[in-house]
């Protein structure tokens, strides 16, 4: 009798577990979603509204890059029915973190269906970080993509990616909640006319910059994206990520290159530490332009709280310092 119970308990159980496999809503209460960063939480809340509840693994001025993932994180990972990420190797701890959990829903890789700008070597200094960093990691886990990627993964920093990562969002959503599909169809629409809209003002901004005036040395590199949509050069003494450290020749290199060029502005980030800029400012007479956001919003009342105003605070305080 009681083990019959038992059994009856387990074939619950198993029927609950079954019921609740696939990513599909529960009606009545919102969409539990898991946002790697603060951009695409941004993102998934313009899109899903009141329908979604997100938990943002790397929150506002986050590294995304160096991130390492909480217990707490694993468990918001086994509650969700979708995690949304960036993809291109930007969240190298995702696998391990995903492992951890007991996550059975939808990955959403919001790149996919973009075009990715492929991150070339250009000296033989790339190759000696690389070693540097793995005598550090002497673990020799597979940390993530910098000199090993093979794409920037950086690509919000293009509008008309941007577009792509609301499309990609819209559509899992819609699948995971049907009944809603409507409702995040017409917020996607809103949302890609803002889109639209900033990504023409910015055009008009930049334009007016002269020729001369368009290169932009930052810590990482962080903004090609930004770059090929725009007509500007970006610079930096970092790689794609903020884990690989300037080598000497990198930062002799492009002190050079700051003298050669006759680049007056250089600009910090809101992650990361400002000292090797601010050093490079010293010593090229350079001016600090003002903070970049490559990778995270900032606080809700700094200048960067949502996306698009990311977004047009980066151009702002671009256009400003380099038309000065
Ligand atoms: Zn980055």
């Amino acid at each position: 009798m009681l083990a019959r119970r038992a059994l009856l308990a387990s074939a619950t159980a198993v029927l609950a577990l079954s019921l609740a496999a696939p990513a599909s809503a529960q009606p009545g209460r919102p969409l539990p979603v898991v946002a790697t960063f603060s951009i695409l939480s941004d993102m998934v809340k313009r899109i899903g509204g009141e329908q979604v509840a997100v938990t943002t693994l790397v929150g506002p001025d986050g590294d995304t890059h160096v991130y390492q993932p909480t217990p707490a994180d694993a468990r918001a990972v086994s509650e969700a029915r979708l995690i949304v990420v960036n993809g291109l190797q930007f969240e190298g701890w995702l696998d391990r973190l995903i492992d951890a959990s007991d996550f059975d829903g939808t990955r959403v890789v919001v790149t996919d269906g973009i075009e990715p700008i492929a991150f070339e070597h250009s000296e033989d200094a790339h190759d000696r970080d690389h070693e540097t960093d793995h005598e550090k990691h002497a673990e020799g886990d597979d940390h993530d993509g910098h000199d090993h990627g093979v794409f920037d993964p950086h690509a919000w920093q293009s509008l008309r990616n941007a577009a792509v990562y609301v499309d990609n969002i819209t559509d899992a959503l819609s699948k995971a909640d049907p009944g809603n599909a409507s409702l995040f169809y017409r917020n996607r629409e809103a949302y890609v006319a803002e889109i639209e809209i900033l990504h023409s003002e910015i055009r008009e901004m930049i334009a007016g910059l002269p020729a001369a005036s368009r290169t932009v040395v930052t810590s990482h590199d962080a903004f090609q994206y930004f770059g090929r949509d725009y007509g500007l050069t970006f610079i930096a003494p970092q790689g794609l990520s903020t884990e690989s450290e300037a080598s000497a020749k990198d930062v002799v290199r492009l002190i050079q290159q700051i003298r050669d060029r006759g680049i007056r502005a250089v600009f910090i980030e809101n992650i990361g530490d400002p000292r090797l800029l601010e050093r490079i400012a010293d010593e090229t007479g350079a001016v600090i332009g003002g903070t970049l956001y490559p990778g995270a919003l900032s606080g809700p009342d700094g200048p960067a709280p949502t996306y698009l105003d990311l977004m047009r605070h980066n151009a702002k305080t671009l256009t400003q310092a380099l038309a000065s």
